[in-house]
């Protein structure tokens, strides 16, 4: 008889998700099993949670499905094969189930892998289950001495804040200013990010005044309330000569703080569109875009990545702020997430260690 488990998974689209009995996997060959300590929640997730069955099959993903793909825990089993873990090893989760050697990969742009659109947490069994198995051994970064129950939301919301800063860095200048739009999730690891790799002047801009604090705390120099056309007035202001920023990263995404963070930006400067709320770009090519700069998107992040973040928290330079939930409240840990009352990321922790 097979061993059972507790899983929150989605069944059927459009369906609220339920905690439901499951076996526990097995590895098979090369694969891992992890006992699951921590797993962080994402706005993803509740993106997923009303996909229209139309989009989510588009996207190649299949009913059911174990939510969670921040997770981290401790190696359980390793099947035939495996080398470089050992049961009981503290390791995170990259979500994306990327191949290793299609063309994106051998380029070390596993964030464009065409199998890495669906992956553990969104298509594939996640990590809001006592265990969660794995099938390739690239896909776990081990923590050292980084605590499993919270490092999950490193893989992701430290690890996606951490692409959009990368890819930033070359259009940063000495003494220019940088630009966050949003301090949640994401934002919070982008902020420090900016004061540990840069000298710019890292301003914030936040609707809620709690995380507008939290970023002076992480080391934002200046937080400001909405965007908007006044908002992006202050920062030509804030810029020398009114120049405007170096770069402007839009952890939001709707229309107004695209179009803001896009007026914002100075000529060769950049800006950068995380955020997913559906808004759009509108600007036409004459005078609407910054002259000579750069407007790009994304989403994930490398394998990279994943490892610089975790490299960073072991060296203890970045806060990594999360609230914990018993995975029996993991629907109101859902319902805070989408109330915006959460000041850290919710991870849901298993009673399991
Ligand atoms: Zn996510
Ligand atoms: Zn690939």
């Amino acid at each position: 008889m097979l061993e059972m488990m507790s899983a929150y998974q989605l069944r059927q689209w459009g369906k609220a998700p339920q905690i439901v009995e499951v076996p526990v996997p097995e590895p098979g060959p090369g694969e891992v099993v992890v006992r699951v300590a921590g797993c962080g929640l994402c706005h993803s997730d509740l993106g997923l949670m009303e996909m229209p069955r139309e989009v989510g099959e588009s996207l190649g993903l299949q009913m059911p499905f174990t939510l969670g793909h921040e997770t981290a825990g401790w190696v359980a089993a390793l099947g035939s094969g495996v080398t470089g873990f050992r049961e009981g090893d503290p390791v995170a989760l990259v979500s994306p189930a990327s191949c290793g050697h299609c063309w994106q990969c051998a380029r070390g742009e596993d964030i464009s892998c065409p199998s890495g659109r669906v992956g553990r947490g969104y298509g594939r069994d996640g990590g809001l289950a006592e265990f969660v198995r794995v099938t390739s051994t690239r896909g776990l970064v081990g923590l050292g001495s980084l605590d499993p129950s919270s490092a999950g939301p490193l893989t992701d919301a430290g690890a996606t804040a951490f692409h959009a800063v990368r890819r930033a860095l070359p259009r940063i200048t000495p003494g220019g200013v940088v630009v966050v739009i949003g301090a949640g999730g994401l934002g919070s690891f982008a902020v420090q990010y900016l004061r540990l790799l840069t000298s710019a002047r890292v301003v914030v801009i936040d609707t809620s005044e709690a995380r507008r604090e939290f970023a002076r705390e992480l080391g934002a120099h200046d937080t400001l309330m909405v965007a908007g056309d006044v908002t992006a007035a202050q920062i030509r202001v804030m810029s020398d000569d009114g120049r405007g920023a170096d770069v402007v990263l839009d952890f939001v995404g709707v229309d107004e703080t695209i179009s803001a963070g896009v007026a914002a930006t100075r000529e060769g400067g950049a800006f950068g569109l995380v955020g997913a709320a559906g808004g759009r770009l509108e600007r036409s090519w004459f005078g609407g875009l910054p002259q000579d700069g750069e407007v790009f998107s994304f989403q994930g992040s490398t394998i990279a990545d994943a490892h610089s973040v975790i490299e960073l928290a072991q060296s203890g330079v970045i806060r990594n702020e999360v609230e914990k939930f018993p995975f029996g409240e993991v629907a109101e840990a859902y319902r805070r997430l989408d109330k915006g009352v959460l000041r850290g990321r919710a991870v849901v922790v298993f009673d399991n260690h």
